[in-house]
């Protein structure tokens, strides 16, 4: 089996001003980057051709939502085609504040998907159950549906990364166990290998996000099935480099 390149992207969401971006592209770069490591970090949208054009050592930038046409009266929104003119690569599809906050429904993301990756870019696919359904036994169900959506596009998952993200972890400083998220990473690997195929199953990158700090990274990091992380609040912090080296 190919080894899968560790992945850690930083989602600013909504945050961040001028002086404070400069700070962590300034300590981003002083880090010197990981070349065993896919860095990608989403500044918001504002800010995402100044952030390109200031990160060093082949760190990337990602965009946190795109629609799914090319251009058109759609007020407020950004397409694949105005992120690959910036000369970015990568887009956050899914994720479960796109999903819970503004309501986009599994059918608007796998468009979205399906046009961003016919556009160029690459995807950070997210998904994840949110507490009520855990503790009624559906995370299993929940998680699969989110990417059976994506599966009937017949997409391409080598420009796909899967980030698992259970709700009830994120910004809640609750990070799922490395157990916790082991036992939901494997299931979607098995799902990739029934529903997709063996190579895919063993070739995709499934990283996990969640409250994850410089504290809870490195022991997440060694289990088998876990190949990065999506971060939120502490990818606006210094200690998101520990997080690029969680697992050196
Ligand atoms: P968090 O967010 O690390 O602040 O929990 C993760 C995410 O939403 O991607």
């Amino acid at each position: 089996m190919a080894a899968r390149k560790f992945f850690v992207g930083g989602n600013w969401k909504m945050n961040g001003d001028k002086a404070t971006i400069d700070g962590i592209v300034g300590f981003l770069n002083a880090s010197n980057g990981n070349p065993n490591v896919d860095i990608v970090v989403a500044p918001p949208a504002p800010y995402l051709a100044s952030v390109k054009a200031a990160l060093q050592h082949n760190i990337k930038v990602a965009a946190q939502n795109a629609y799914k046409v090319p251009k058109g009266a759609f007020t407020g929104e950004i397409s694949p085609a105005m992120l690959k003119d910036l000369g970015l690569e990568w887009v956050i599809l899914g994720h479960s504040e796109r999903r819970h906050v503004f309501g986009e429904t599994d059918a608007l993301i796998a468009d979205k998907t399906v046009h961003a990756l016919e556009s160029g870019l690459q995807v950070v696919f997210c998904i994840g159950e949110k507490l009520e359904e855990r503790e009624a036994g559906k995370t299993k169900e929940v998680n699969f549906r989110q990417l059976q959506a994506i599966v009937d596009k017949k997409v391409d998952f080598s420009k796909i990364v899967i980030a698992y993200e259970p709700v009830w972890a994120i910004g809640t400083g609750k990070t799922a166990s490395p157990e916790q998220a082991q036992e939901v990473h494997a299931w979607i690997r098995e799902f990739l290998k029934e529903k997709v195929s063996d190579a895919v199953s063993a070739s995709t990158r499934v990283i996990y996000g969640g409250s994850v700090t410089a504290d809870n990274a490195a022991e997440l990091a060694k289990k088998p099935d876990i190949d990065g992380f999506l971060v939120g609040g502490a990818s606006l912090k210094p200690d998101f480099v520990k997080i690029i080296n969680a697992r050196n």
